[in-house]
């Protein structure tokens, strides 16, 4: 029975056992009182004196819960500090005498509040392992996420300073493939003439089992639709055949990434991994943001490349301009060379051809016949002067060789028919100077002006012609040929 119960039943006993003695009391005592007139109540005289049969029976009473009580509590608290002492041994691992069945009750109720206790405990034992499940993947995220914008901070410093295109898409490619742990990156460019995607850079193994390094804009391959769509694709874009090609290739995941810049697509990158599965969403967005700083890149270096373009060519003919003649003409003579020969060119009677067939076709000839000349040069540069004259640098070429390879631009050009755009046929001679270090100066300025002075005498002499700088030695001496 529960001690509870049990406190209950003591307390009611006690409480039924006083009433009773009470009444028992008055049914003992109310004859005697009554005879000797110690009743409590008087009809004729009202309250007698009962101080003294009262106060008796109320320390009888009292006595009487007093020895109830007491017995109650030696029996309550013994069995609690019994049941206590066997706990802490049994806490304790000490083994102690117990009559366990005396205390059925109150050991079943610890038992079951143990279990509710431990069940509890279960409980939030498991909360806390959420817990800490949660604040673990939420502190890998952050990490994950740290370590993501240190790498792009990185990529950003990295190729934001690049401004050669060949270098930046090689960098990027590499800073990829070490950051992805991919089999292979590679990073194609659009070339816009062509309608072609081609493989400006790739990282990884680029053997048999490789893609093709260029691809057309309209061919079907994911690489080209995904260039197209401006989409991010997946193996799982992949089209059957596609996913079997790259299985055969052992690439189980692909990503391919279209650069698009502020004035549209430049190019895509794509990533090829060995595992399945292994480019994680993350990457994907990883990869996202990599793009875009690429591609911004990307576009940069391209302006800056036209930039530098425009600032060293001519804008008519697309070769080198003056300023970079000189600057080309210093370098190679800083560099102490053996020899270097250079032309200096005039169109013959260029202005008739102006006033025949209008500045436009006038254009149109010196285009054409910068570009003839350009695809003739052995080494070295072609440069516009001014007008229709043009230099021609040789480096390590000797008077011998330049004079005649002078001659041949010379036989070329005038056996060119051009066209107008009107669709006339022109044809022009061309006059040349000749001047050769070490021969005639060791200044590339006085070089300059000695082929301006062979130029000038094969005006004189009769145009179409090559006339060649002296030195000093033989300066009275003439050499020229013409057609
Ligand atoms: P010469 O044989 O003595 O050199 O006769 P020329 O008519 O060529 O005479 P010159 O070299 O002095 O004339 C240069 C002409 O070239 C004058 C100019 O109209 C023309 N010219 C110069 N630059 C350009 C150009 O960019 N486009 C066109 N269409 N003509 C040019
Ligand atoms: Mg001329
Ligand atoms: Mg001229």
């Amino acid at each position: 029975m529960k001690l509870r119960n049990k406190c209950y039943i003591y307390l009611g006993i006690s409480g039924i056992t006083s009433i009773l003695l009470c009444v028992l009391a008055c049914l003992v005592y109310y004859p005697v009182l009554k005879e000797s007139g110690l009743v409590f109540v008087s009809p004729q005289h009202g309250f007698k004196p009962f101080f003294i049969p009262a106060l008796l029976l109320v320390c009888g009473e009292v006595s009487l819960i007093f020895l109830i009580s007491k017995v109650f509590c030696k029996l309550t608290v013994n069995r609690i500090r019994e049941l206590n002492l066997y706990l802490q041994a049994t806490v304790n691992g000490k083994d102690m005498k117990f009559a366990k069945e005396r205390h059925n009750d109150e050991l079943s109720e610890l038992r079951r509040s143990i279990v509710e206790v431990y069940r509890k405990m279960v409980i939030s034992r498991g909360e806390l392992e959420n817990s800490y499940q949660q604040l673990a993947e939420t502190n890998q995220k952050l990490e994950s996420n740290y370590i993501q914008s240190y790498n792009l901070q990185l990529i950003q410093e990295e190729i934001s300073r690049e401004l050669d295109i060949d270098q930046l898409v090689k960098k990027t490619a590499d800073i990829i493939m070490g950051l992805f742990g991919s089999k292979r990156c590679l990073i194609y460019m659009a070339d816009e003439e062509k309608e072609l995607l081609v493989a400006k850079a790739f990282s990884g193994s680029m053997g048999k089992d490789a893609p093709r390094k260029s691809i057309s804009f309209n061919s079907n391959n994911i690489i080209a639709r995904s260039w197209r769509d401006k989409l991010i694709f997946t193996e799982k874009d992949a089209k059957p055949e596609e996913l079997a090609e790259l299985h055969k290739r052992n690439i189980n995941s692909i990503l391919t990434v279209p650069l698009i810049g502020r004035q549209g697509g430049v190019g895509i990158m794509v990533l090829e991994h060995g595992l399945a599965g292994g480019i994680s969403n993350d990457s994907v967005k990883f990869a996202r943001i990599v793009a875009q700083e690429l591609s911004l890149s990307v576009e940069n270096a391209y302006l800056y490349d036209k930039m530098r373009r425009m600032a060293i060519r001519d804008a008519l003919t697309g070769v080198y301009n003056r300023l970079y003649l000189m600057t080309y003409m210093a370098d190679i003579f800083n560099n102490n060379p053996e020899t270097v020969s250079v032309l200096l060119f005039d169109m013959d009677h260029f202005k008739q051809i102006n006033d025949k067939y209008g500045h436009l076709a006038g254009d149109m000839v010196l285009k054409t016949a910068a570009n003839l000349i350009q695809n003739m040069l052995p080494s070295g540069i072609l440069a516009r002067y001014g007008g229709e004259e043009f230099v021609i640098v040789l480096p390590e070429v000797n008077e011998a060789d330049a004079f005649q390879f002078a001659n041949s631009i010379r036989q070329i050009v005038g056996h060119h028919r051009f066209t107008t755009p009107e669709g006339d046929f022109v044809s022009v001679t061309i006059s040349i100077g000749l001047a050769n270090y070490p021969l005639v100066s060791d200044n590339y300025e006085k070089l300059l002006q000695l082929a301006d002075e062979a130029l000038y005498e094969a005006k004189n002499s009769g145009r179409n012609r090559v006339c060649v700088a002296k030195p000093k030695k033989r300066r009275n001496e003439k050499k020229s040929t013409n057609a």
